[in-house]
């Protein structure tokens, strides 16, 4: 005890604590840093890119009254998926070019005839076929001349516009598809086939029969002379003018009627008969 504890006894005091002496607090050893594995992100590879490239078409009007492409029109929303599938390039009544595209186009939808008194029309048409791959005489009047066939002329105010042809009598063509107009659903079939170079669908409409000059009385050159009619009547029920008639299971024809489209004997079963096809589009 020292002095002052001695003192403070005597006094009565307790003596002074020694003050505490706290061990210094040892450092905490930092936990070492366990760093997460690296986890490797997969890069998707990139998607080549696929161009599709669409064929050019050349919508061209002759001497037709247009009823053509209102058919094509009424397709409805199958439009879409018919202009969806191609590039128009040239349409006079749908779009603002007026001239045909310098270089070629894929496919040529030729409505009308050719009047040969009509420069222009002549020109058109040879212009048409110089720059187009596939060339398609759409409809009665650009495929066996239809209604055109009548034509004599002397009409105000180009009285001398009186002969009129259907276009392979002046290009080659390589498809046809007859009717006055040619039925919606064969227009979309036929462009679908044409996109898709379905060929078994496109033999028929790329027979020459298809074209040239046509009329009833070719069931009879063709079909029924040849015993080959069997009486389904597609032929009365394809013609615009009900120009045939189902007498006795067969077809009996009025010249006075018929305007030379080709709708019937392109219709026959028995003129052709793609039945793969059939096969396909039934199921
Ligand atoms: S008979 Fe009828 S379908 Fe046949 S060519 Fe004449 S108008 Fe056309
Ligand atoms: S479509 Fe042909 S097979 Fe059928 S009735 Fe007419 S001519 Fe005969």
């Amino acid at each position: 005890m020292g002095i002052m504890d001695s003192l403070r006894s005597m006094f009565g005091g307790k003596p002074k604590a020694a003050p505490e002496v706290k061990p210094e607090a040892k450092p905490v050893p930092k936990a070492p840093e366990v760093k997460a594995p690296e986890v490797k992100k997969e890069v998707a590879p990139k998607k080549e890119e696929v161009k599709v490239t669409k064929p050019k078409v050349a919508y061209v009007h002759l001497s037709g009254c247009t009823g053509c492409l209102v058919s094509l029109a009424d397709t409805y929303e199958k439009l879409l998926d018919i202009l969806g599938a191609v590039d128009m390039v040239y349409n006079l009544t749908l779009a603002d070019a007026r001239t045909l595209p310098e270089g070629k186009v894929d496919i040529a939808i030729v409505e009308g005839g050719v009047c040969l008194q009509d420069e222009e029309s002549v020109h058109l048409i040879k212009e048409t076929r110089e720059k187009a791959g596939l060339v398609v005489a759409y409809g009665g009047c650009s495929a066996t001349g239809n209604v055109l066939n009548f034509s004599r002329g002397g009409q105000w105010n180009q009285p001398q516009h009186e002969s009129f042809v259907p276009i392979n009598r002046l290009i080659k063509v390589d498809a046809y598809i007859p009717g006055c107009p040619p039925a919606p659903e064969v227009i979309y079939n036929f462009c679908i086939a044409a996109v898709t170079g379905d060929t078994e669908y496109l033999k028929p409409f790329m027979a020459n029969e298809a074209g040239g000059y046509h009329c009833g009385c070719d069931l009879n050159t063709r079909v029924i002379e040849n015993s080959l009619c069997m009486g389904c009547g597609t032929c009365a029920a394809s013609c615009p003018t009900r120009a045939i008639e189902m007498v006795y299971g067969r077809p009996s024809f009025n010249n006075i009627r018929c305007i030379k489209c080709g709708a019937c004997s392109f219709a026959c079963p028995r003129t052709f008969l793609p039945v793969n096809k059939i096969k396909t589009l039934l199921v």
